[in-house]
């Protein structure tokens, strides 16, 4: 489910964060781009697991923090953002070269 101006999302400083299964936007009419990332989030929870996808998100976030690394430069390494950010402007993505599910 997708809520747009989402005060959570608002709240949280971030334009957009995927709470599986719902996805929160800030903006009330949110760019494709945004809306795209959001979902390919979505997809790699599909392709993970919920609970898998979520522990290997923070593993990740705090393996970079411990090694001294900013929030900003840590987030951006997760390998799951980095997927959603390097494709995110491919708004074919998720229907062409997504890896599929596992399921
Ligand atoms: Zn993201």
């Amino acid at each position: 489910m997708i809520v747009k101006n989402s005060r959570l999302a608002r709240i949280l400083k971030v334009n957009g964060i995927v709470l599986y299964p719902f996805i929160f936007l800030a903006p009330a009419d949110p760019d494709p781009v945004l809306l795209n990332h959001e979902l390919i989030h979505w997809a790699q929870i599909r392709r993970h697991g919920v609970i898998r996808f979520y522990y290997l998100y923070l593993k990740e976030y705090v393996a970079m923090r411990g090694q001294g690394m900013k929030h900003d430069d840590a987030y951006r390494g997760i390998s799951f953002e980095r997927e959603a950010y390097e494709n995110a402007h491919n708004l074919a993505y998720l229907t062409s070269s997504a890896p599929s599910s596992r399921t």
